[in-house]
């Protein structure tokens, strides 16, 4: 079976500095905002440009911390798309607001601009719920269209999220993603393009006073001194032991993302005629996280991943349900249709990719799927 992701062989290519990073943390024992939290921060703040970075312990939390930082709950419509990971929309109904599901494009995936501002007018009409936020997710590796989502965010007053989880090492017009919004989230889950060993996220913003207050709320809401508490906040710190993998990772990772593209070009070479591959946003790079095809319908989609198997080739499916179809967010959505994300959820499917996946076993991937369609 070709492995859907390797971290076994990127292991191996990092071990000595991952080795060496682990082992100066075992040495001075500070496992809480040790000295490779801050290395970490610092790195990753240049690596995209932007004033701050606070890690945190994921990227829910990291979604969270920056929703809390705004006082956003009850009586809130936070403003997110209807096709993407439920940390996403979990986050503002914990916090008491409610998520206002907006279509995405069929083709890219991404939000759609023209929905979302169809949206807010209908919530504004309505009066019952005040919008207050975007959340903007960069789906799959790609960027959404963040210069048409802040141009409709600036003219309705809404505070922009930039859920970066899936596509941190993306860029848009040749600017790395992290200042889009007025502040990022990004996710460390071991699957994500820049993964730990664990769970970890961390906040990116240009705003002085967010960067200091996700600090303090990173830490239980602490003021200048440990044991002043200034506001409700939680445990959200990412551990030492996490940011030492990271760092080591972080050395290798522009390297990592060029091979995901090879494997990327390979597919859309050998694929493009055989179904329909990822469409890019105008003007970007991916990162690559997810390689997203469509099929005709959800049968052929079955028989595919079915003959994949047999074929060795692991094959997944992100999202077999648009999110206002889950039992658990169905009660909060206001039934407006959301055409496109139900339909992508009954056809779309992934291919393996990751740095280690050699060109023959691209190849082997495609074979496999020109057997199976053919
Ligand atoms: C993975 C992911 C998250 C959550 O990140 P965790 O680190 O797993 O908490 C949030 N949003 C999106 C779009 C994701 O893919």
């Amino acid at each position: 079976m070709i492995p859907f992701l390797d971290l076994k062989a990127q292991q191996a290519r990092i071990e000595p500095e991952l080795r060496r990073r682990l082992e100066a943390v075992l040495a001075h024992c500070q496992f809480i905002l040790g000295p490779e939290v801050a290395e970490l921060e610092t790195r990753l703040a240049a690596y995209c440009g932007a004033t701050h970075c606070v890690s945190v312990s994921s990227g829910t939390d990291a979604i969270q911390i920056a929703m809390m930082a705004e006082g956003i709950g009850r009586g809130d419509a936070v403003f997110l798309p209807a096709f993407t990971y439920t940390a996403t929309a979990e986050v503002p109904l914990v916090l008491g607001a409610t998520p206002v599901f907006v279509d995405v494009d069929p083709a890219t995936f991404q939000i759609d601009p023209a929905h979302l501002a169809a949206r807010i007018a209908e919530i504004r009409a309505a009066g019952v719920l005040k919008p207050r936020a975007l959340i903007g997710v960069d789906l799959f590796g790609q960027p959404a269209d963040w210069p048409a989502l802040r141009a409709i965010a600036q003219s309705e007053g809404l505070f922009t999220l930039d859920d970066c989880a899936q596509s941190f090492g993306a860029s848009l017009s040749g600017r790395k993603l992290g200042r889009e919004a007025d502040a990022t989230a990004i996710s460390f889950f071991p699957s994500k393009p820049l993964g730990g060993y664990g769970d970890g996220g961390a906040l990116l913003t240009d705003s002085d006073e967010r960067a200091a207050l996700y600090r303090s709320l990173r830490t239980h809401g602490e003021g200048t001194t440990r044991y002043e508490v200034m506001r409700t906040g939680m445990n959200g710190r990412l551990d030492t032991l996490q940011a030492a993998v990271l760092l080591a990772k972080l050395d290798v990772f522009d390297a990592e993302l060029a091979e995901r593209a090879r494997v990327a070009a390979i597919y859309d070479r050998r694929l493009g005629n055989v179904l329909t591959t990822p469409k890019r946003v105008p003007d970007s790079a991916s990162a690559w996280a997810v390689y997203a095809v469509l099929l005709p319908d959800g049968a052929i989609r079955d028989r595919l991943q079915a003959s994949l198997r047999e074929q060795g080739v692991p094959s997944a499916i992100y999202y077999p349900r648009a999110l206002h179809h889950q039992p658990a967010y169905a009660a909060s959505h206001d039934g407006a249709a959301l055409p496109v994300s139900e339909d992508l959820a009954t056809r779309i499917m992934a291919l393996p990719i990751h740095p280690d996946l050699s060109d023959a076993d691209a190849e082997r991937v495609c074979d496999a799927v020109a057997t199976a369609l053919g």
